[in-house]
């Protein structure tokens, strides 16, 4: 399943760099499906969001980090374990039971983003 980051978070952005898909933003920031990933043009994402990939999206919160599901896989094809929650220094990257995905569909996911 996806990660997400719950409101227990202190805004400290350890877990930003980590991620191999730039699937998180700092709080109030726009997000976008091209960054850190080979996506172009007009895409329908894993959710049926269909986006610009170059287009700027609404953040999904405006007071912490948080994660795009359509862009987590959990780290899977890059790192044994979800990278931002190894580093979250106070155990709020948790998965997200509204978004359980198999293993097939978050390698699935990474090909997708990475156009593999
Ligand atoms: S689990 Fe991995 S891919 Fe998902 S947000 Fe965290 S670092 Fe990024
Ligand atoms: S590492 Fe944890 S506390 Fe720090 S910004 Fe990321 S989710 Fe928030």
């Amino acid at each position: 399943m996806a990660i997400k980051i719950t409101d227990e978070c202190i805004n400290c952005g350890a877990c930003e760099p980590e991620c191999p898909n730039n699937a998180i933003y700092e709080g109030a920031v726009d997000w976008k499906a091209s960054d850190g990933t080979s996506l172009q043009g007009t895409i329908t994402m894993p959710s049926g969001l269909t986006v610009d990939a170059d287009s700027a999206q609404e953040p999904v919160s405006d007071d912490v980090y948080f994660i795009v599901t359509d862009k987590c896989t959990e780290c899977k094809g890059f790192h044994e374990e979800p990278q931002c929650a190894a580093v979250c220094p106070v155990d709020c990257c948790v998965p997200d039971e509204d978004h359980v995905e198999s293993e097939e569909a978050l390698l699935s996911k990474k090909a997708f983003l990475h156009g593999e």
